[in-house]
């Protein structure tokens, strides 16, 4: 069996992979924050690290696996868009953790095992910072509580940055309450018309930091095998969450293996990120006719620790490259997994490997088998090219109406012999036009 290998942040190499208990695998990715549709950068890490659950599940069982997604539904950002709307905030996380199921479906990524939300795990939360402030790591200063930073003599070993950068890339308001400049916030009041719960420091709310390391704790055990996210996670968040379990579990470390995606940016510009307002969501391609697919092979088209700019023709290229798969694959039932594709995969994830030994399979049971550990040829090649031949049959009937519109007649009347010549009719009415297969 080939061994699994992983990049570890923490050790900066690729180190072979071993679960702690093979039967019962731990991994846990930190979640989307619920306030507005996905943008296809934020489904890099949900796709990457599904195919990592795909693998997993593979090699050690399909049960074995106990994967944790967390749902951040109780933020400043929520809080902010439910004042805007005038609604309740469980209003705009019900409608955005709907969305985000919906949009993660379509492109293939199956449901983690467990999808805690934070709001439902407070109780687990104040517990642990309860614990930190008993154990001198943690203090309450004007309605808040701070993690104290020089309490934890290995706070920084994630990402190594020194000091003086920490505190300037947290970009944390130096606040008058705070000991340190670089502590940060566990929990905080709210005003009473905000969203708050009871707790030994009066009503408030959680930050974020606490949030993983409470679910974790929670619901996978004090160390996990495998914490992943995007690259911007490392710091300030992971760096937080470790040194909170720490501190919490005396020393014990929170997880044995930290992998992180690198980032999506638009083909020209810089990252794509919500405040830089460049963003493209996953429904917005979808509605062009995009299919999941299609989007997924292409976030699996370069190395997940690479950066990957996104295009128009990367998306045409992953459209013709899984044109290409579904001819060869036909509608054959799975077989066995190729173990040049398997190996890749193993690989720290080498998805580009993994996909050029895929197009080079013969068997189409074997094909059929190897694509599903990337999540890829899920539908029968009858589906997938007949609703691509409908999205291309609307597209031509739109550009004859604009044709005609154009006064262009002779093109329009083209479209329609050339649809004619494959065996499309088309049936004009004062309510549009539409069509069916002689
Ligand atoms: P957020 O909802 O902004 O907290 O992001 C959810 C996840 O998406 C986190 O793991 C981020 O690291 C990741 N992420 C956000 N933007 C990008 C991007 N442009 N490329 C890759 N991953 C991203
Ligand atoms: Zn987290």
């Amino acid at each position: 069996m080939t061994a699994i290998r992983l990049h570890d942040t923490m050790a900066r190499e690729k180190r072979a992979f071993e679960p702690a208990d093979p039967k019962r695998v731990t991994m846990y990715v930190c979640g989307p924050t619920v306030y507005s549709r996905a943008h296809i950068g934020n489904a890099r890490p949900a796709v990457v690290f599904d195919v990592l659950a795909r693998l997993l599940r593979h090699r050690y069982g399909e049960d074995s696996l106990v994967y944790a997604r967390n749902v951040t539904d109780v933020d400043d950002k929520i809080i902010a868009a439910a004042e805007a709307e005038g609604v309740d905030p469980s209003v705009i996380t019900a409608r955005y953790e709907d969305f985000y199921l919906a949009d993660m479906g379509a492109l293939g990524v199956r449901p983690p095992t467990m999808a805690p939300r934070a709001t439902e795990n407070v109780g687990e939360m104040i517990g642990m910072i309860a614990r930190l402030v008993e154990a001198g790591n943690a203090y309450e200063a004007d309605g808040h509580v701070l993690f104290h930073v020089p309490s934890d003599p290995d706070y920084g070993a994630l990402g190594r940055r020194d000091r003086e950068a920490m505190i300037a890339g947290a970009r944390v308001e130096v606040a008058s309450y705070k000991r340190d400049p670089a502590d940060f916030v566990l929990w905080k009041p709210s005003e009473p018309q905000v969203i708050g719960w009871d707790s030994p420091w009066g009503r408030g709310r959680p930050g974020w930091h606490i949030e993983c390391s409470a679910m974790i704790e929670a619901h996978l055990g004090e160390t996990i095998d495998i914490h992943a996210g995007g690259l911007d996670l490392i710091f300030p968040h992971h760096e937080n969450e470790i040194a909170q379990s720490r501190c919490a579990h005396n020393g014990v470390p929170l997880a044995r293996f930290w992998l992180h995606n690198g980032f999506l940016s638009m083909a020209g510009a810089e990252k794509m990120s919500k405040s830089l307002g460049n963003v493209v969501t996953v429904a917005e391609l979808l509605e062009q006719g995009h299919k999941g697919e299609t989007l997924r092979l292409a976030l699996l088209s370069a190395h997940y620790r690479q950066p990957l700019e996104w295009s128009p023709q990367l998306i045409a290229q992953s459209k013709a490259t899984l044109d290409r798969l579904y001819r060869a694959a036909g509608d054959a039932v799975a077989g066995e997994a190729d173990s040049k594709v398997i190996e890749a995969v193993a690989d720290d994830l080498n998805t580009p490997l993994a996909l050029s030994r895929l197009s080079a399979i013969d068997d189409p049971a074997t094909l059929r088998a190897s694509a599903a550990l990337l999540g890829l040829l899920a539908e029968s090649a009858s589906a997938w090219f007949q609703g691509e031949g409908d999205a291309r049959v609307d597209a031509l009937i739109d550009a004859r109406a604009e044709a005609k519109r154009r006064k262009n007649y002779a093109e329009a009347d083209r479209i329609r012999a050339d649809l004619e010549k494959e065996g499309i009719l088309l049936e004009d009415s004062p309510a549009g036009t539409t069509w069916r297969r002689t």
